[in-house]
């Protein structure tokens, strides 16, 4: 048998480095504790889960969805964006919901990729952004992000034969792995980079209700005439623990919200209603659930910053998402070398920045979805390491 190329190029696990380190301690009988999946441990909110068992029972709810979701899910986006973002949009044109962000976020390279065609990935990165492109038979050029420019990047910098072959360009902020958020000048700027180079932008937005310190997240369609050129991707996975659901949507320009609906319309059947049904009941009324989580993952990343820096690790405490972005120690080269002498010496796994791109190379991620009592013992263990105390 032969697999394709598409197959075959695929890039390995993103843990492959440590998974072994992890591996071996565990047949040692060591207690391994996970901070590196961005899962949200808390669970999705009761009064989301009651309105998902009513709907469960509704025979009209145990047929095929339609693709383009339910008219009234697309109208909660819609209000939805209106509340959050003072953004307008037209449920029937602006708005397609998705079975989860990274389908679509996977599927947009087929609506706007030829083969030979570039999409700008900024690295590090989500890697989905890429393998979608590749998967389209495109090319991805890559972006580098450094921390001296708030890791946004240098759009002036884009060579021009990049530019030229660009469809699109992908962004996003909040930023998952380095926690690190754009103002509306930056999406400004886009926008007109965007407008001079005919792509598309692709906004990743799917942290955009995981703030703290009283920090609120743009929309990039908050900047006039973004919908000329973006589009956004939004999650209900993080806002509201969600991530099980599968249930997300694509908002913006209309004629790629189109062509991702027809795309999805030959691939997929839509999300079973009655988690549409959920999805409307969260967007409508959050209560104070998104609130709630973030005062929990804000005292859990004061709780890690505090351990990374007697750790000698070099960083700014996030301003969003669910993420520690830290740079290693002086005199410490290899992301990959330095969290598999963790997990040994520790048992605590902590994700190497150059799983995502070269240029997260010298940075480690630490999620900040483990549950309080194991990240106390993980932070324990990580103290004492710093002391030079044995641990294990
Ligand atoms: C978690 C995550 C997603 C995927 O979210 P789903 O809606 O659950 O598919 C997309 N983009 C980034 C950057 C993420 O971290």
């Amino acid at each position: 048998m032969k697999l394709a190329q598409r197959v075959e190029r695929l890039p390995p696990y993103l843990f492959a480095r440590i998974s072994e380190t992890i591996a071996k301690k565990r047949a040692e009988g060591v207690d391994v504790i996970s901070l590196g999946i961005g899962d949200p441990d808390l669970p999705t909110p009761g009064y989301l889960i009651e309105t998902l068992q009513r709907a469960a029972e509704k025979p009209a709810n145990h047929r095929y969805p339609e693709s383009d979701g339910l008219p009234e899910l697309r109208r909660a986006v819609a209000r939805w964006y209106r509340a959050r973002h003072g953004v307008e949009l037209d449920p029937d044109e602006e708005v397609v919901p998705l079975i989860g962000s990274k389908e679509g976020i996977g599927h947009l390279p087929l609506c706007l990729i030829d083969p030979g065609d570039v999409a700008l990935v900024t690295d590090p990165g989500y890697p989905v952004y890429a393998i979608g492109t590749m998967f389209a038979g495109g090319e991805t050029v890559r972006v580098p992000l450094r921390e001296e420019d708030g890791w946004l990047p240098r759009l002036d910098e884009i060579p021009a034969d990049a530019a030229r072959r660009a469809r699109i360009l992908w962004l996003n902020y909040p930023n998952n792995p380095t926690g690190a958020v754009a103002d509306l000048a930056f999406f400004e700027r886009a926008v007109a980079w965007a407008r001079e180079h005919d792509v598309v932008i692709a906004h990743d937005l799917a942290y955009a209700d995981v703030t703290f310190d009283g920090y609120v997240a743009h929309s990039i369609l908050e900047v006039n005439g973004a919908r000329d050129v973006a589009i956004e991707f939004n999650s209900l996975s993080k806002s509201f623990n969600m991530t099980g659901w599968r249930v997300a949507m694509a908002v913006g320009n209309q004629r790629v919200i189109d062509a991702l609906t027809r795309v999805k319309t030959n691939l997929d059947s839509g999300i079973p209603q009655a988690i549409q049904e959920m999805a409307i009941a969260a967007l409508d009324d959050p209560r104070d659930s998104i609130t709630e989580h973030n005062r929990i993952y804000a005292r859990r990343r004061d709780r890690v910053v505090a351990v990374l820096r007697e750790l000698g690790l070099r960083l700014e405490p996030p301003k969003a998402s669910l993420y520690v972005w830290a740079r290693l120690p002086r005199g410490e080269r290899s992301s990959g070398e330095f969290a598999a002498r963790l997990v040994d010496q520790t048992g605590v796994v902590v994700t190497p920045g150059a799983s995502y791109g070269a240029s997260g190379e010298g940075y480690i991620r630490i999620s900040l979805t483990t549950p309080d009592d194991r990240l106390e013992e993980a932070l324990t263990r990580l103290s004492k390491f710093a002391r030079g105390a044995p641990v294990l």
